[in-house]
């Protein structure tokens, strides 16, 4: 089974539970447990922060992308900002480095974002954006047993 949906959304925090509760829509054709939901919804949310937060310093007139593809059971989520990149993808990525500490921001949303789904590749360029790939492949469905 092959389906996909975009949804594109200005970087206003008001949209990022709106894109969160979308996509957690969208994968709940393949009747995920809830821990696999809760785990593409906090995805969700922790990229488009990040787009808001540091890749339009919180500017709410730019657009963010979220790409979704289903292949089985294989989910492909590709979430874009066109804003100021990110310098140093390694360093971005290390538990606990934020560039906003003055925010009190923990530095976590990559760490997260890696432990919650089988995948995760960043694209950035300095003042051309970021995108954010990742797949997850959700556990196959259970079959109800009926009691006779
Ligand atoms: P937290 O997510 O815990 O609130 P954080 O956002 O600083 O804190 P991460 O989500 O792990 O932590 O991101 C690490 C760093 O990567 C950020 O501090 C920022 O410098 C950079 N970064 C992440 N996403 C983007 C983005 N879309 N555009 C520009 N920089 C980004
Ligand atoms: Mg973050």
């Amino acid at each position: 089974m092959r389906n996909r949906m975009y949804l594109e959304i200005a970087s206003m925090s008001e949209n990022e539970s709106f894109a969160r509760v979308a996509v957690g829509a969208f994968i709940s054709q393949l009747d995920p447990t809830m821990d696999e939901l809760m785990e593409v919804k906090t995805v969700v949310s922790e990229a488009v922060t990040n787009s808001i937060i540091h890749g339009y310093n919180e500017e709410p007139n730019h657009t963010i992308e979220i790409s979704c593809h289903l292949y089985d059971r294989k989910f492909d989520l590709t979430i874009t900002d066109h804003g100021m990149g990110i310098e140093d993808i390694e360093i971005a990525r290390e538990p606990m480095y934020t560039s906003k500490p003055e925010l009190e921001r923990s530095g976590m949303g990559f760490t997260i974002i890696e432990n919650f789904m089988d995948s995760i590749e960043i694209e950035s360029s300095i003042g051309k954006g970021t995108t954010i790939h990742m797949t997850k492949i959700l556990s196959p469905k259970k079959t109800k047993v009926v009691h006779e």
